[in-house]
């Protein structure tokens, strides 16, 4: 008997239907946020995939805006910015956390 399958509200990504924890305000079923845990667990592990770890955090986090309020809209709003520099500008993933307090000459 498989699992019922249920899809994640940000992503819609079919997954086994899980019970579990998720972001407090990411829009993230349970088992896409466990998924997740399990692809950052795998770069933090081995070195040869952290250097697309921002990339990772970024994104999903783009791709789970979750309910329209202040926080998640100032999340994606400063996920999307560092996408766009790592992107479109060339920024290096190891610099982008640090990215609000370089904005301003950055984005110039
Ligand atoms: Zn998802």
């Amino acid at each position: 008997m498989s699992a019922r399958a249920s899809s994640c509200p940000g992503c819609r990504l079919l997954l086994p239907e899980r019970e579990g924890p998720a972001h407090p305000y990411l829009g993230s079923s349970p088992a896409c946020w466990e998924l997740y845990g399990e692809v950052l667990a795998r770069e933090y592990s081995e070195p040869a995939y952290f250097g697309v770890h921002q990339l990772t955090v970024d994104t999903y986090a783009v791709q789970h805006p979750g309910v329209a309020e202040r926080r998640s809209i100032q999340s994606v709003a400063l996920h999307l910015i560092t996408l766009s520099l790592m992107v479109e500008r060339g920024a290096i993933a190891a610099w982008s956390p640090s990215c609000t307090s370089a904005l301003p000459s950055a984005a110039g």
